[in-house]
């Protein structure tokens, strides 16, 4: 067991909201971060790897982990199952590393609310406008048009949801968004409860002092 808690950082967004690259951004600054990989029913994209981007599963395997208590977390998602695998977020809290979520927001709430005590911080991720919104899934190229459309009609659900989080940051301009994400990182790290190891350093400022008088 490590002297700092790990921190589970949720990141949620409709699609195409700039939340891959920020999620990438934030694991490329500090690396330490681990990034749970979920698994997911949905078909590959071009150029995502299996155990990287997604655990692709069919859904019966997909049924079984559930049915097994494998999961932290699991949601429908255009039409898809998602979920987040149980034993290597707890691996990585016990030994203080923090995780990075990309859910959307029935995980974050799942996650929230879960018995097992843990420590969160949530941000979520706004477009600057649904235009934007739309040039950006489109551009992303990767999926086909009824895709597209389907994602536009669900983003105001994912929208809908934004209450919910500790954080609302406005996608504007990445650099910026970037950085403001990393401060709340910084921030949430030094939350007072996220450092069980400043009682043990008050108490040697303390004895210092005794020795001083
Ligand atoms: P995509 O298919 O574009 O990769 O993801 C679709 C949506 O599912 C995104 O909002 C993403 O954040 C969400 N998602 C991905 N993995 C999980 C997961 O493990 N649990 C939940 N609840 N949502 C997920």
């Amino acid at each position: 067991m490590s002297d700092r808690r790990g921190l589970l950082i949720i990141l949620s967004s409709p699609s195409g909201a700039g939340k891959s690259t920020l999620s990438k951004r934030l694991r490329e600054w500090d690396p330490t971060i681990e990034f749970s990989v979920s698994a997911t029913t949905r078909a590959p994209r071009p150029g995502e790897v299996d155990g990287q981007d997604y655990y692709f599963v069919t859904e019966a395997e997909f049924k079984r982990m559930v049915r097994d208590g494998e999961m932290l977390e699991h949601a429908h998602v255009f039409g898809n199952f998602y979920g987040t695998p149980r034993a290597p977020v707890e691996k990585a809290i016990a030994a203080g590393s923090d995780v990075l979520f990309d859910i959307d927001w029935q995980g974050a709430q799942q996650i929230a609310n879960s018995p097992l005590n843990l420590h969160t911080l949530s941000v979520f991720l706004l477009p600057p406008s649904i235009e934007e919104l739309r040039r950006r899934l489109v551009s992303r190229g990767q999926d086909p048009d009824e895709v597209i459309a389907r994602r536009m009609q669900k983003s105001w659900d994912e929208i809908s949801h934004w209450g919910g989080y500790d954080y609302v940051l406005i996608n504007e301009k990445i650099d910026e968004t970037e950085e403001c994400l990393k401060a709340v990182v910084t921030a949430a790290r030094l939350r007072r409860s996220q450092q069980p190891a400043l009682t043990d350093h008050v108490r040697a400022l303390q004895s210092q002092f005794e020795e001083l008088a």
